[in-house]
């Protein structure tokens, strides 16, 4: 049996428990390509309009999927005990339905870690009572999944994402990577570090943003030319959750618990001269976050910039914002004794950013 996996949303965070859970239980996954131009158009003439744009990613990438036995939806609604994931993942599959082709099966599962790990097999049962496995198989393959998530939470900032990990340890050879029978990656070795630049930039934003390169027009790689960058994905869950004291309210998403948290971290931290901010329009969760820690940098009067994507953001804007905004980080750091003579005041009388 081959199985479809959209290379969107719940792609960046979960695909290693998902590979490790589905070849245990010997059944092929395809992924679909990389995002590119047909696949974003696709997905913005199926998806809602007034979604978010990793939504309307993830209708293309439905539909991109060829010569497949099923597409794979899950619906992730909490990967922790005490946190959901947003509104926007719990409606999968059921508001991505008009973009599978007419005819092809979809597949789901119910991923509820609020209510704890035996909640979650029982939902993993009824996926593999479709699959035609048994309860015990599918209990092994679960305890597979969850060996190679864990495996990939801990490689944390041994690299950039789940794909460039095994690349960059591939391209530099020095590392060890091992390919278990469950085709679970394991990565034995650190990443080389690159080169140390004179700026240090943190990129915060959710991880199918940060990593999607095509919609975000490269900008990853574009700021990794010009800085030493830190990514929130990076953070240890432990040290972003330490991070989260001082809201009069406990925040209840995950990712918006882990921008918020690790945001914090790098807000505090002084070795780091600016931080970018990458949402896109019509997400919800980042309306309340990207506020609450806009608050705390005018605080810190750390330079702060907030790229917004949708599906028309266009290149040569995106360059020259970006450009200018590191040009003034480095006149700032090297010419005004890292505080601006100006900023103080503006920063606590307005909410100019
Ligand atoms: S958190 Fe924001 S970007 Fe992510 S799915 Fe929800 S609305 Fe979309």
């Amino acid at each position: 049996m081959k199985i479809g996996f959209p290379r969107a949303l719940f792609y960046y965070d979960y695909f290693p428990f998902w590979s490790g859970f589905f070849n245990h239980l010997d059944i092929e996954l395809k992924i679909s390509p990389s995002t590119h131009r047909q696949i974003m158009e696709d997905g913005l003439k199926r998806a809602n309009d007034e979604t978010c744009l990793p939504l309307k990613l993830l209708a293309g990438h439905i539909q991109a999927l060829k010569d497949v036995d099923a597409i794979f939806l899950p619906r992730m609604v909490s990967g922790e005990e005490n946190a959901y994931n947003c509104p926007k993942f719990l409606g999968i599959p059921e508001t991505l339905l008009a973009a599978v082709p007419p005819g092809m099966p979809v597949l789901s599962a119910v991923i509820n870690w609020r209510k704890g790990q035996r909640q979650v097999l029982k939902d993993l049962q009824i996926l593999g009572v479709k699959l035609g496995k048994s309860r015990a198989e599918i209990h092994k393959a679960f305890l597979r999944g969850h060996e190679c998530q864990q495996q990939y939470q801990e490689s944390r900032g041994a690299g950039w994402n789940f794909e460039e990990k095994i690349k960059e340890l591939e391209s530099a050879g020095g590392g060890t990577l091992k390919k278990s029978n469950g085709n679970c990656m394991v990565i034995a070795a650190n990443v080389p570090q690159t080169p140390s630049k004179p700026l240090r930039i943190t990129l915060i934003g959710h991880s199918y943003l940060v990593q999607e390169s095509y919609a975000n027009l490269n900008l990853l790689q574009r700021l990794r030319e010009k800085a030493e960058v830190s990514l929130i994905q990076h953070v240890e869950p432990k040290e972003a959750e330490a991070h989260l004291s001082g809201l009069r309210k406990k925040l209840f998403w995950s990712h918006a618990k882990q921008i918020y948290g690790a945001g914090n971290k790098f807000v505090e931290d002084p070795t780091i001269d600016g931080i970018i901010y990458l949402t896109c329009f019509g997400c919800g969760t980042d309306s309340m976050v990207q506020e609450l820690l806009a608050q705390k940098v005018r605080k810190h009067h750390k330079p702060y910039m907030v790229i917004t994507l949708d599906e028309h953001t266009g290149e040569a804007g995106l360059v020259t914002r970006l450009e200018a905004f590191l040009d003034m980080v480095e006149r700032r750091k090297a010419r005004e004794g890292y505080v601006s003579a100006y900023g103080k005041c503006l920063d606590s009388h307005s909410n100019t950013l």
